[in-house]
């Protein structure tokens, strides 16, 4: 058991954060779910400890070193989606025990954290871990093809830890296409007849189909055979109506997944968010907020950092354990009402969460 260090006070983060006091004070008073942290990744590769504190950031926070427990907990986040991405070097087999590996692996780190964050399978479950103080880990995978082996498909995965599946990754996979021009290397963008099976899979176990990453071909597929009563997620995107490039949504996207009651992740990646002549720091994740919010109303827009996930966040950003309150500011400067920022930062969320997993 590794103890994980006290919470600064309020008045250490803002001064740390460079942020009003106010900021930190509506972020910690609130539910604040990040929909995609790819932090354990630096622990496969090279041993990264989740449990401590790192100070400096690597390489100047450029593609890793941007959050561990500690921050994340004393940078506000109350809850996340904890993902296992699937290394695509590897053949079927070797996939499928991997996954399995993997989410025991993160499960049993967030074990060792005195009940500071706790894995939960449910919306019961994190009003329970909440009460409890606890921050809510949702365990995730990036890259459905880790399921490829099994004819259960996410099924495989017992005691309905998983909660959500990233359709497809970076690569084409047996189920669709990747929006990524690494598609061109390989046939079709639309969902194979392997891939409706693996979403009446999903569906049936009342794990969130997330439609990142997926070819557009793909996506509008996925909207029509999943089960309509559960919500779709797009846990980490940058929009298409501020930044025209492949691994955005665009506006007809937005309104599919606002149509499902579901919720839409921006990103932290500067290289899908900037646009010509706009913003260089964290004030680019608003402009992609701002439009989702034009597009849909403010139930559907949510965060999804994608932190440790290989991406370069806008410099103010990298440090996940003051990024959050940064953007919180920049909202509140937005004049944002306070019940607009808090559905951003997880209400939004955690409406979809009650739908598709009350208990
Ligand atoms: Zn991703």
């Amino acid at each position: 058991m590794t103890e994980l260090p006290p919470l600064s006070s309020d008045s250490d983060l803002a001064a740390r954060a460079g942020v009003s006091l106010e900021a930190v004070q509506l972020l910690r008073g609130t539910e604040v779910i990040d929909l995609h942290i790819e932090s354990f990744i630096p622990p496969r590769l090279w041993g990264y400890d989740l449990r401590k504190r790192h100070g400096t950031l690597a390489l100047g926070g450029r593609f890793f070193g941007h959050l561990d427990f500690p921050r994340a907990l004393d940078g506000g986040l109350t809850g996340g989606m904890w993902s296992v991405a699937t290394n695509i070097l590897r053949g079927k087999k070797g996939r499928l025990a991997a996954v399995k590996k993997n989410i025991a692996g993160l499960a049993d780190v967030v074990g060792q954290t005195g009940d500071r964050m706790r894995v939960v399978r449910t919306f019961r479950e994190f009003e329970a871990a909440r009460r409890a103080g606890a921050h809510a880990v949702l365990l995730s995978v990036q890259g459905g093809n880790a399921f490829d082996a099994s004819p259960t498909g996410p099924l495989v995965i017992e005691d309905r830890l998983l909660t959500r599946v990233t359709v497809v990754h970076l690569s084409n996979s047996g189920y669709g296409g990747t929006s990524s021009p690494l598609s061109l290397m390989s046939g079709g963008r639309g969902l194979t007849d392997h891939g409706r099976l693996f979403i009446e899979q999903l569906n049936e176990g009342r794990i969130y189909v997330d439609l990142a990453h997926i070819a557009e071909e793909g996506f509008w597929d996925v909207v029509a055979v999943h089960d309509r009563d559960q919500p779709l997620l797009v846990t980490h995107t940058g929009v298409d109506g501020v930044r025209d490039m492949w691994r955005n949504l665009n506006d007809k996207q937005i309104k599919a997944v606002a149509d499902t009651d579901g919720a839409i992740g921006i990103i932290f990646q500067a290289g899908f968010l900037k646009r010509p002549g706009g913003p260089k720091d964290g004030r680019m994740v608003i402009e992609h907020l701002r439009h989702v919010i034009d597009v849909v109303g403010e139930d559907y827009a949510a965060l999804g950092s994608d932190y440790d996930g290989f991406i370069t966040p806008p410099p103010d950003l990298r440090d996940g354990g003051v990024g959050f309150p940064r953007l919180v500011q920049y909202m509140l400067d937005e004049g944002w009402s306070v019940e607009r920022i808090q559905k951003i930062l997880g209400g939004n969320f955690l409406r979809t969460f009650r739908a598709i997993r009350p208990d």
